[in-house]
């Protein structure tokens, strides 16, 4: 047998690492096909990680893949309204919950769609959140996804040690901003994938820069920034640097998200396109 990489995703071996992994996991619905489950996390909110899947998800449907999002931020979800579908209906089947579509066909579950005000609180405790986050793997149909993006919740608590134990995620991103990014925070949660021997694909700065109206020049208003240092000290690729936008945050609150510029994932994208050229 060779030496184990840690990463189950490419091999093949039956070791008992694996079968440790394989146990916890929650199974899938029967009906489903997934074939990518990509996390991404940050350590706080606010930093513009559901910003930053759902632009993913967009990336990757407009490369021609079918792309899903599990919106796992029980408490504040906000998938739905950045897509415009707070108040689509979740329809079922005998073999579970069929997810909405967004306007380009993104296949969406989140418990804001299963509520019936948008702005009711979720006042459940971790565990039952933590269950949910487990029925919208295994109960809901997923209808030949490529890549799913699952929003965590922020830090390192139970519910991301959940997603981390129950899905069979190839990899996380990690988004945060360049004043976080020097905190301690974000590399909690950079220690507790690698203890997991989760993969990170990289981290995405968000908030980075601002572009002058007037001349174009860009503006990094946090000087040398956080994620150069983290990236350094942990080894570990910078996929994007994205600015503050206005036009991204009135996207997110006008649910037209999918009209986001071309560039801002493309090097993201392409890093996750190879994990399709390597399995074909
Ligand atoms: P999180 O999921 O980390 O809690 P969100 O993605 O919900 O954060 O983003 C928080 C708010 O910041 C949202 O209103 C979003 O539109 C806004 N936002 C995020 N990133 C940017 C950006 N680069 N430029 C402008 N606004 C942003």
């Amino acid at each position: 047998m060779s030496e184990c990489t840690h990463d189950c995703s490419t091999c093949q071996s039956k070791c008992s690492d694996r079968e440790e992994k394989e146990s916890l996991l929650a199974p899938p619905n029967s009906e489903s096909r997934v074939k990518h489950v990509i996390g991404v996390v940050s350590g706080k909110g606010g930093v513009g990680k559901s910003m930053v899947a759902s632009m993913l998800a967009v990336a990757m449907q407009r490369r021609g893949y079918q792309a899903a999002i599990l919106d796992a931020d029980i408490t504040g979800p906000s998938i739905p309204r950045s897509f415009g579908i707070s108040d689509a209906e979740v329809s079922g089947t005998e073999a579970g919950m069929i997810p909405p579509k967004s306007k380009t066909g993104i296949e969406i579950m989140s418990v804001n769609l299963l509520i019936d005000e948008e702005a009711k609180p979720v006042v459940w405790r971790g565990p039952v959140i933590a269950g949910v986050v487990k029925q919208f793997w295994s109960d809901v149909v997923w209808n030949d996804v490529d890549y799913m993006f699952v929003d965590m919740p922020p830090g390192t608590g139970d519910v991301p040690l959940t997603v981390f134990q129950s899905l069979p995620l190839d990899g996380i991103i990690i988004v945060g901003t360049p004043q976080e990014l020097v905190s301690m925070i974000v590399e909690k949660a950079v220690n507790m994938a690698k203890l997991m021997n989760i993969r990170i694909f990289g981290m995405i700065e968000n908030m980075s820069y601002l572009v002058c109206p007037d001349c174009g020049e860009r503006i990094s208003i946090y000087g040398e920034t956080g994620m150069n240092r983290l990236a350094l000290s942990q080894g570990l690729p910078v996929l994007e640097r994205l600015p503050i936008d206005t036009k991204l945050a009135n996207m997110c609150d006008t649910g037209t998200i999918e009209l986001m510029q071309e560039e801002y994932m493309q090097h993201a994208a392409d890093v996750l396109e190879d994990l399709e050229k390597q399995a074909k």
